[in-house]
């Protein structure tokens, strides 16, 4: 009997060939093991267990065809493959189409089925897909799909390899870094599931499940991958259905279903691998040998039984004499910091990848259907288009402007998008706004101070918020009332002359100190307001801002505070954290378990609450989007923590300045391209766009022909801005229209808020 096991890899992130060799030498110890690799720094090639080594050419360099020549004659002779390399079970697939007895991998049809993240052959397991969407969206759509997902994502790779990306800098480096070594921009965005990690792994042969056994990870390596487990029984539900998956499927060889078991006890499958994990032999140890079952199928030979020594197991590392004849390579030359890729495999598995796309062993066919199907997922559906929408109001404001006469770079007030931005605001609080509780807008001045949008929110029946005294002036200068500004954040008292006579609306204190300093004004008549409260500091998330609640010491210090405010004023409570950073599932639970701080602050401080300030953040599509329904379902809830709440306020900020300006920049130089990447400088530059490591902004160009406007499309353009500084790259995989010329003008939307507010003067001598 010989068995060929490939896959040998023993780092941090390692193959299970070892395992299965171990695992077979108990099982069959007359059997001859030979391990297979592609690189002799793989260091499973010295494990004692292994009979023979067959090294290979690195995969860049193999003559793939006499190969699988050479596989066949093995395989022919009797001898048998296990293969533990996902990628080389792919490509065995498309070599070996019809299969053959001794090949015990799944073939090609079986393996697409089970391709991340879609896994159609998931439809019959008791367990459910998390949420995604392929990175061939635009990423103004990619952007929303991580707010609505509070961050809490994963970027995928095609084939394995996934990485947790926590804001959009870290979602552009990573898709930059995944998309190149896979040469494809076909990757997966997937949400976080918190969880226990489990996996079931499983033995099959020409679509009979020989056995299966669970797996719980009790402890893991910074990488997430196993460090100890606990091995237990499938529970018979799930094993009758993946004893029909397997049927249908036709499966051969070992395979892993990764999965995570939320609090509600659902198990979310992440992944199938068409292998045996790396922690097989663990299973061994518990008396399940699962390389064993499966040469016992082939064979007909009876294994040696492994008796069940625990059912738990953990790693060690282990040092192990390495073979004369396979010594260890030279040292590297010492190439000045020389970073890889993430995947520090040795034996060139991203070049063979790239291989096999040519030899077009990945057909993506069945992705369009197996994300229909993914449907009931949501966002799994969402049709392809790598082109951001762009309200029709853009391009009608933009008709407005003469831009060959505009000195760039120069910012756009778009004057009707700004007006509807406005109008939409105050007619979603009237319908929001009920009998008993009237929701009420205040335009956050510091997003974007500009006169004309101060004016608007006044025309538009807005109150005004300031964060300090001088933008109280401004306010009043565009034609508030005192009683309808707002007074907020931690410098209120910067520029004390400029407090206005009359009474502000309302006042809101940052802290202990803030809050005594305000009522000693409130009660010696210095200060009116008619609104006096409390922002509160967010518990969980954490935040420079407002009064701490989260131990019993400031919990009653404020309760304490709250029982001497002045009676002849209303009390009001405001808590912000931005939706955009947080995301906005987790914004509402934020403010559902605000209410519940709130109710006891009312009930022990012996002050009913009449305000409740919910603060911005809001990214403009999301306030848009669907939360009229989300709003109404909390405002609802409201009279059941807060009875007496008569007024909610809310301070959109960016939600409504981020669309009303946009930034006109001209093309000074078009570059011959280098490989792939053209580049192309502009006058604009991050001084002008400061948020553009934040979010993504649309790109309009104005087609020669027609004259329309049009979104940039993702391409291989690299828009450098003016400034001489590294990292100042205005847009990168952008696509320019073919005839783009020098001193064409493209226009950045979304650049209203911070953008504007905080862009700075830079580099103009
Ligand atoms: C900045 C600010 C806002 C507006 O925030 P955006 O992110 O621009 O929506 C609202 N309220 C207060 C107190 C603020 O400081």
């Amino acid at each position: 009997m010989k068995i060929y096991i490939s896959g040998l890899y023993c780092g941090t992130n390692p193959q299970p060939g070892v395992g299965i060799a171990r695992s077979l030498r108990g099982a069959y110890p007359n059997a001859t093991l030979v391990g297979v690799e592609y690189s002799n720094r793989c260091s499973g090639v010295h494990w004692q267990d292994l009979d023979d080594v067959w090294l290979q050419r690195p995969w860049e360099e193999l003559n793939l065809a006499d190969h699988a020549d050479q596989i066949r004659k093995v395989l022919d002779a009797g001898g048998l493959w296990i293969s533990s390399i996902d990628l080389e079970i792919m490509w065995l697939g498309s070599a070996f189409p019809e299969g053959h007895p001794n090949l015990l991998v799944p073939s090609l049809p079986a393996l697409q089925k089970v391709s991340k993240p879609a896994i159609s052959a998931h439809k019959d397991l008791p367990v459910k897909i998390p949420t995604f969407v392929t990175t061939e969206l635009s990423d103004w759509d990619l952007h929303a799909f991580c707010r609505e997902h509070n961050w809490r994502v994963w970027l995928k790779g095609p084939y394995y390899e996934a990485v947790r990306v926590r804001s959009w800098t870290e979602f552009v480096t990573m898709r930059n870094v995944l998309s190149t070594a896979w040469s494809t921009d076909r990757l997966y965005l997937q949400t976080h599931v918190s969880g226990y990690e489990e996996s079931i792994t499983l033995s099959a042969y020409q679509g009979e499940l020989l056995h299966c056994v669970a797996m719980r990870k009790r402890d893991l390596t910074e990488m997430s991958k196993t460090w100890a487990g606990d091995i237990s029984e499938v529970p018979e539900e799930f094993v009758s259905a993946l004893r029909g998956v397997i049927k249908t499927l036709n499966w051969s060889g070992g395979a892993e279903l990764e999965m995570v078991r939320d609090s509600q006890n659902q198990l979310w499958l992440l992944e199938v691998n068409p292998r045996f994990p790396a922690w097989i032999h663990g299973a061994t140890i518990a008396g399940h040998n699962m390389s064993a079952l499966l040469v016992e199928a082939v064979t007909g030979e009876p294994a040696q039984k492994s008796p069940a020594i625990s059912e738990e197991f953990t790693r060690v590392v282990l040092e192990v004499p390495v073979r004369p004849e396979l010594p260890l390579s030279p040292l590297p030359e010492p190439l000045a910091g020389r970073v890889g890729h993430s995947l520090k495999h040795p034996s060139g598995l991203l070049q063979f990848a790239n291989r096999l796309h040519d030899l077009n062993v990945f057909n993506h066919e069945d992705d369009a259907a197996a994300n229909i199907e993914n449907g009931n997922n949501g966002n799994g559906a969402l049709p392809k288009t790598d082109t951001a929408n762009v309200p029709t109001s853009f391009v009608d404001d933009l008709t407005h402007f003469d831009l060959g006469q505009i000195e760039t770079p120069s910012f756009l007030f778009l004057e009707k998008t700004a007006t509807g931005l406005f109008n939409k605001a105050q007619a979603l609080s009237a319908e929001l706004s009920t009998e008993d509780i009237k929701v009420t807008n205040a335009y956050s001045i510091k997003t974007n101070p500009d006169e004309r949008l101060i004016r608007l929110a006044h025309e538009s029946g807005f109150l005004a918020e300031a964060i300090s005294l001088l933008e109280v002036k401004k306010a009043l200068d565009a034609g508030f009332n005192s009683d309808q500004i707002i007074l907020n954040g931690p410098g209120k008292w910067w520029h004390k002359e400029a407090l206005p006579e009359g009474s502000l609306y309302s006042v809101f204190c940052d802290s202990m100190e803030d809050l005594t300093r305000v009522v000693e004004e409130y009660n010696s008549g210095n200060l009116k307001t008619r609104v006096l409260g409390i922002r509160l500091r967010t518990p969980n998330i954490s935040s420079r801002f407002g009064i701490p609640i989260d131990t019993p010491e400031a919990f009653q210090m404020l309760v304490g505070a709250v029982r001497n405010l002045p009676r002849d004023c209303r009390f009001g409570i405001h808590f912000h954290m931005a939706s955009s950073n947080v995301g906005v599932g987790q914004w509402w639970h934020l403010f559902e378990s605000m209410l519940k701080w709130c109710s006891s602050i009312e009930a022990l401080g012996g002050r009913t609450i009449e305000v409740l300030d919910i603060g911005g953040g809001w990214f403009p599509e999301d306030l848009a989007k669907n939360s009229g329904d989300r709003f109404r379902k909390a405002i609802n809830l409201i009279p059941e923590f807060l009875p007496h709440v008569r007024q909610i306020l809310s301070e959109p900020g960016k939600a409504i300045a981020q669309p009303s300006m946009a930034l006109a920049m001209q093309i000074l130089e078009i570059r011959n391209s280098y490989g792939e990447t053209r580049e192309v400088v502009v006058d604009g530059s991050i001084a002008e766009l400061p948020m553009y490591f934040f979010y993504p902004h649309r790109i309009l160009s104005r087609d020669r022909q027609s004259g329309a406007w049009k979104s940039l499309n993702r391409g291989k353009t690299h828009l450098l801005g003016r400034l001489c500084m590294e990292h100042d790259i205005v847009a990168t995989n952008v696509e320019l229209p073919q005839d783009a010329e020098v001193g064409d003008v493209l226009v950045f939307c979304d650049a209203g808020a911070y953008d504007r507010s905080m862009s700075y003067v830079f580099g103009r001598g």
